[in-house]
């Protein structure tokens, strides 16, 4: 991509009433347009990280045998009916609409039913189990308070998958891969260290589901971890929690925290309230066994903007950066190569955004900077009389010369590491 085919320019301030870091400095870079409090556009660059977390999640559901959906925003009120759930006053973050004729709407803040109501309609019997789909969907929730940037929205990206089992033992087994898909997600986006698999408070049917919490200042949860950081534990469900695994409460630090996803188990306590059953192999009919697994998509890129940026700007990891290299030439020479080399880097795989528009250094530097991209790649006159670029990394701001020819190479492996 060139910089001048670019719309979004970077911004000096965040919007005045912008209060969160990682909205701040994705505005200001030029990823995400405020709408409103909690309602934010993706612009070219922000979508590119979106879709970069979303395939490192599809991956790994789709290794656990999973099957990707997509449902509708526009939801029927009968479908929460059948669990009470269109007027209980525990879910207050319906935003409601109607259609012409007056007959009500709902806008999506979750698919827990409307997933199982499609189902229904297929799976029957013993022959059609297990089954797992999941979908990445914008979900809809009137937040009371949105300050947290992307990491809370009122509109915003989940990946949502559900299984069903025709025993509780497959259901238990399943939900445990998943728990180790999602280990395996959190690692590849670079923050599996700091994301702890948490007790947090469970539904009808078990006592705790489990949440994905990462330690962020950022963050507007508590989390409680022992000293040697096997045992996390939700605020809402400390008591319980430490009375069920034999420890004092005195052992768990409180750390500010982000959820990131959020699994949990059914059991039959949904499909028997939706009917929703499948004839077994001696012929009876028998309530199914459900689970369902979140991932905050766009909150999980609020975590990582604001884990991973310093005083100049964001620091992308190299898998979830929207662009590799940053590419600026300077004088008339060093443009021209880097014409070259653009199309060249592009050829070999590299996703480069070359800054070809008719500014100082300097405030190209600073964009580069701002924006993450994870190398620069400056090529000049002086670094031409080496036959070399300078290549500088935005983690660590180590610089060095490599020669032209060696570019391609010595890229492609930094960005695989
Ligand atoms: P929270 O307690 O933070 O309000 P929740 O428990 O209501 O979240 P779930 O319904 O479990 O959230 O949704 C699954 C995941 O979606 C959460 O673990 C979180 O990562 C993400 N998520 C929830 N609400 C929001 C939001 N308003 N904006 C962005 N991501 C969200
Ligand atoms: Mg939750």
């Amino acid at each position: 991509m060139r910089r001048t085919q670019l719309f979004t320019k970077t911004l000096k301030d965040a919007p005045a009433d912008e209060v969160a870091k990682n909205a701040q400095l994705l505005i200001r870079a030029g990823f995400v347009y405020k709408v409103m409090a909690g309602v934010y556009a993706y612009t070219p660059l922000g979508i590119r990280v979106v879709e970069k977390i979303k395939q490192v999640v599809r991956e790994e559901m789709n290794a656990i045998n999973s099957g990707e959906l997509i449902m509708t925003a526009l939801q029927r009120p009968d479908t929460w009916q059948e669990t009470g759930r269109w007027d209980d006053e525990a879910v207050d973050v319906w935003f409601k609409t109607e259609l012409k004729d007056g007959s009500p709407l709902g806008l999506a803040w979750s698919h827990e039913e409307a997933i199982i109501e499609m189902l229904k309609q297929h799976v029957h019997s013993y022959k059609d189990l297990p089954q797992s789909v999941y979908q990445f969907q914008t979900k809809f929730r009137n937040e009371l308070r949105s300050k947290s940037g992307i990491m809370r929205g009122r509109e915003f990206v989940m990946k949502d998958m559900y299984s069903v089992h025709a025993t509780e033992e497959d259901c238990d087994q399943y939900y445990e891969k998943a728990i180790e898909a999602y280990n395996k997600i959190f690692q590849r986006l670079g923050i599996g260290d700091k994301t702890f698999v948490t007790f947090a408070s469970g539904g009808a049917f078990t006592k705790f589901s489990h949440e994905f919490q990462t330690i962020c200042e950022a963050g507007e949860d508590t989390l409680y971890v022992n000293e040697d950081q096997t045992v996390a534990v939700n605020e809402e469900v400390l008591d319980e929690a430490a009375k069920e695994l034999g420890i004092d409460k005195s052992e768990l630090t409180p750390t500010v925290s982000a959820e990131v996803g959020n699994i949990f188990k059914f059991g039959t306590e949904k499909s028997e309230k939706m009917d929703f059953t499948y004839t077994d192999k001696d012929g009876k009919n028998k309530p199914l066994y459900l689970a369902s697994y979140g991932v905050g998509v766009t909150r999980v890129m609020g975590v990582i903007a604001e884990m991973m940026s310093d005083e100049h700007g964001l620091v992308w990891p190299a898998n979830i950066a929207p662009y590799h290299v940053y590419l600026v030439g300077i004088g008339d020479a060093g443009n021209e190569k880097a014409e070259e080399l653009y199309s060249e880097l592009r050829d070999s795989g590299i996703e480069v955004l070359f800054d070809d528009r008719d500014e100082r250094p300097g405030s190209k530097f600073a964009d580069a900077e701002l924006m993450g991209i994870p190398y620069r790649v400056v090529v000049s006159d002086k670094t031409l009389a080496d036959d070399s670029v300078e290549l500088t990394s935005r983690e660590n701001g180590e610089n060095e010369m490599i020669a032209l020819k060696e570019l391609c190479k010595n890229l492609q492996q930094k960005i695989q590491a």
